[in-house]
């Protein structure tokens, strides 16, 4: 595998201090044993932090307590401090804003389903990516997320599911890396948080690898990786135009990598993996919406993806100053029908969180 490009690589700064949920189990045990503390002390911390689903040292009673401060000054740094919570859609929808030890603001959103409960989470504070239509991409990149910080953010809305502090207890089932950032241009830090996300308990929290969706604007060499990794996570591209030169605009990095290069990933990702790839369509009226654009997009994912290509029609939720806005729902639903018409399945996304800024894009530092 050749290595990957400087924008995957960006450096350290202001990430937080090593915590448990950076480090494999075999890493866990090492960084215990090094501390000078017995091996079993690391499957006890891990059966707290991701079995209980707790991040608190003073909870973990059955550690003696000069070990536990040990323990817990290496390995259980405090990672990230809620500020607010803000809910809608009946109680549904919760966005947290969250703030990392370095005062960095980062937001994930939990949205309640009938059948299933999914966090949106972020892997970046900002976004690196500028694409023109997207709130977190106006702002640039700040930094990236640590592993830790990533996992940290499903084990709290596992444990408030659990809790029943979005209506009655339930579990969380479905994780999203569609917050803020680019998930994979924070690579490493992503597959090993999958790993730690994904990995059954105690040794991670326990959600299956195929109810978690990585999406992404398309980095090619990074889609490539990802389809070597041996991972079943779900595949998300934000192609958002079928067409190079529209594209060129919406997403900036297409200048990079474009619509065919980008399809020939996702189908490299769909023959490794078994797993259709999901399609990313924010429906912007006047801007992507046309019935040619909507053939083009149908015939290029056949071409490209034959059954392996859903696609998701995300109505634009504009953000504060865009000139853009969703297209009218006939203008929707004829997008939609012609691009079944050629024989790719698609669907219009339920949106959520639009009255809280924490519908897709919106999730700005600002809170
Ligand atoms: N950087 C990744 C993941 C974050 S965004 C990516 O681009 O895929 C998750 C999805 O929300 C992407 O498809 C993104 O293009 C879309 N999105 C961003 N802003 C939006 C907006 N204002 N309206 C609708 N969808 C938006």
């Amino acid at each position: 595998m050749t290595s990957l490009p400087l924008v995957f690589d960006a450096p350290k700064r202001g990430l937080p201090p090593r915590h448990l949920a950076d480090l494999s189990t075999a890493q866990r045990r090492d960084a215990v044993a090094e501390l000078g503390e017995k091996p079993f002390r690391a499957a006890q911390l891990s059966t707290h932090y991701f079995g209980r689903l707790t991040a608190d040292p003073a909870a973990m009673t059955d550690i003696p307590a000069a070990a536990r401060d040990r323990l817990a000054s290496a390995l259980l740094p405090p990672l990230l401090s809620p500020v607010r919570h803000v809910t809608c859609d009946d109680g549904d929808t919760r966005k947290t804003l969250w703030r990392a030890h370095d005062g960095t603001l980062l937001e994930s959103v939990l949205m309640r389903y009938h059948d299933r409960t999914t966090l949106c989470v972020s892997s970046q504070a900002g976004c690196g990516m500028a694409c023109p239509f997207c709130a977190t991409g106006q702002g640039g990149l700040q930094r990236n997320l640590s592993t830790a910080e990533i996992v940290d953010q499903v084990r709290a809305a596992a444990a408030a599911m659990r809790d029943g502090e979005l209506g009655e207890p339930g579990r969380l089932s479905n994780i999203v890396f569609m917050g803020m950032g680019e998930p994979l241009a924070n690579y490493r830090r992503v597959i090993d948080a999958v790993h730690r996300i994904c990995d059954p308990a105690p040794d991670g929290l326990g959600i299956s690898q195929r109810s978690v969706t990585v999406s992404t604007v398309g980095l090619v060499p990074a889609i490539r990786k990802l389809a070597e990794e041996g991972l079943s996570v779900r595949l998300a591209v934000s192609l958002h135009t079928p067409d190079d030169e529209l594209r060129d605009t919406l997403v900036p990095v297409n200048t990079r990598w474009k619509v065919a290069e980008v399809l020939d990933a996702a189908r490299l990702y769909a023959d490794r993996t078994g797993r259709r790839v999901s399609i990313e369509y924010a429906l912007i009226r006047d801007i992507n919406d046309h019935p040619w654009r909507a053939d083009l997009l149908g015939k290029l994912l056949r071409r490209h993806l034959g059954q392996l290509a859903h696609v998701n029609v995300i109505p634009l939720n504009p953000t504060p100053g865009s000139k853009w806005d969703a297209s009218p729902k006939p203008v929707e639903r004829e997008f939609v029908r012609r691009v079944n018409a050629a024989g790719v399945s698609c669907t219009v996304r339920d949106t959520r969180g639009q009255e809280i800024a924490a519908a897709c894009g919106q999730l700005a530092a600002e809170g």
